[in-house]
């Protein structure tokens, strides 16, 4: 737990008690300082009750006394709606901040590295944390991530927490405690939350002004708004601005082209990493996540050869493309975190010979969009309440059987795979859609999905033992 020596004696609220609300005000209380907690849900309030969190209507409560309001980020404070007591915090001209900032004022010796953008926040997080663990820096990851941010371990003027943060996190930031911050990509997402697409590029900019003086910017350049970003930050001068790509060259900048990770912080390209050594990286988007994390951790000092070897070495995280066991020849892959099409797009761009298991509640749009990748499928299983509509998307296009399940699935496509004996087979779970309507959240279903493979592995070979 992370110690807040300067809210000792001080008030604060604290607004919604999910993971970094509870663990907010209990850091806070461990500090010495006084605390009045709220949640919507009666049970949140309960358990925040049983855990000796003094817990009061904060509609009612006098702000004067306050010295800031510790809201979750998932809670509005402007767009679609404000919650009622942000516009009393407002009103009452008390700040209102996240975990993340008190996590960053109360370790104010230690080095912080921010990572946002639409996506590859977390991949990039966690490889950066990575990098900085094989290069024996003292790290702890976490913020949108992992573990509450004041839940992690306390690491003084000797260590790093790579942080990730989303565009709700950093409108409620203001401590300039950044050593460098990371900016992948901006695409329209969660626009309702923001207010339009203005708003999201504005919450999304304000990373940059958390960096320290002096400190490094990595940009995305492979997106107009980074890149007009990026051009606003040179001609600004505060900060060192490192550009980084997919696909192309940057001067001064690292990037990937024809398969390499090229490194020009130098002011020469040099070829650091042949990328299909990342195992765990597939794809361009993966280039991108490569290229932000080298540019970063060069940032932090680090040797290029260590980073290039951590790259290599960098195991995945979970429900993301992840390489769950090869049976049979056949490669089984769980990429649950894909929740849309988009997402799943970039998997599919991976393979050549694909057995896709999708469907779950489709987002708007579905999987229209996605008709470039069809001759890649082998074949569909489509499962979920999204499956009829699915169907008729892939009409005329793509082979499909209607699983239902995501064991029926999960199965057809191992037993088709095998019939088939193509080159390098994937059974791919890459559903495009939610997972509310089966599973409980995306975790759920994709560890589902892997213990169904264990299952699957142990049959099989259990077949040949008997053969
Ligand atoms: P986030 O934390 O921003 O949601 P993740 O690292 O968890 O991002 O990746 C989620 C999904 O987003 C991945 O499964 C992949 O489909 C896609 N993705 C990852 N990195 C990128 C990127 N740099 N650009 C575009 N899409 C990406």
């Amino acid at each position: 737990m992370i110690p807040l020596p300067f809210a000792a004696n001080e008030f604060y609220a604290v607004l919604g008690l999910g993971a970094s609300g509870l663990s907010a005000a209990r850091a806070l209380l461990a500090s010495g300082a006084k605390v009045a907690a709220w949640d919507d849900s009666s049970a949140k309030r309960d358990a925040a009750l049983g855990a000796g969190i003094p817990v009061a209507n904060l509609v009612d409560l006098d702000f004067n006394p306050l010295k800031a309001l510790v809201l979750s980020p998932g809670i509005p404070s402007s767009f679609p709606t404000p919650h009622p007591v942000t516009v009393k915090a407002k009103a009452a001209n008390i700040p209102i901040v996240c975990d993340v900032e008190l996590l960053v004022r109360g370790q104010a010796a230690s080095r912080f590295l921010g990572v946002t953008g639409t996506n590859g926040k977390s991949t990039v997080t966690a490889l950066l944390g990575h990098i900085l663990h094989q290069s024996g820096l003292s790290t702890e990851i976490g913020g949108n991530l992992g573990p509450a941010a004041l839940g992690l371990n306390e690491l003084g003027a000797n260590g790093s927490y790579v942080i990730e943060l989303s565009s709700y996190q950093l409108e409620l930031m203001q401590t300039r405690g950044l050593t460098a911050g990371v900016l992948l990509n901006v695409t329209p997402d969660h626009l309702d939350r923001h207010g339009g697409m203005d708003g999201y590029i504005a919450a999304k900019k304000r990373l940059f002004g958390l960096i320290k003086n002096a400190g490094t910017a990595v940009i995305g350049l492979d997106d107009e708004p980074c890149r007009v970003i990026a051009a606003e930050l040179q001609a600004e001068g505060r900060l060192k601005v490192i550009g980084i790509s997919a696909n192309r060259t940057v001067g001064g900048g690292v990037y990937a082209l024809g398969g390499r990770l090229v490194d020009d912080t130098a002011g020469r390209a040099e070829r650091v990493l042949s990328l299909e050594d990342a195992i765990a990286l597939p794809g361009v988007h993966n280039a991108q996540n490569a290229a932000a994390a080298f540019a970063a951790a060069r940032a932090f000092g680090l040797d290029p050869d260590r980073i290039a070897q951590a790259i290599a070495s960098y195991p995945g995280l979970a429900h993301r493309q992840e390489r769950v066991a090869m049976v049979s020849g056949i490669q089984f892959v769980n990429d649950s975190k894909a929740t849309n099409g988009d997402a799943t797009s970039k998997a599919l761009a991976c393979y050549d010979s694909i057995y896709w298991i999708a469907g779950g509640l489709a987002k708007e749009g579905g999987i229209v969009g996605l008709d470039p990748f069809w001759p890649r499928i082998r074949h569909a299983y489509l499962i979920g309440k999204a499956a009829d509509d699915f169907a008729v998307t892939l009409k005329g296009y793509v082979a499909t059987t209607m699983s239902g399940t995501l064991e029926a699935a999960t199965r057809a496509a191992f037993a088709q795979a095998r019939a088939d004996g193509a080159k390098d087979p994937v059974v791919l779970l890459s559903p495009a859609c939610a997972s509310f309507d089966q599973f409980a959240n995306f975790e759920a279903r994709g560890d589902a999905f892997k213990s169904l493979v264990t299952t699957i592995a142990r049959e099989t070979q259990r077949e040949g033992v008997s053969a």
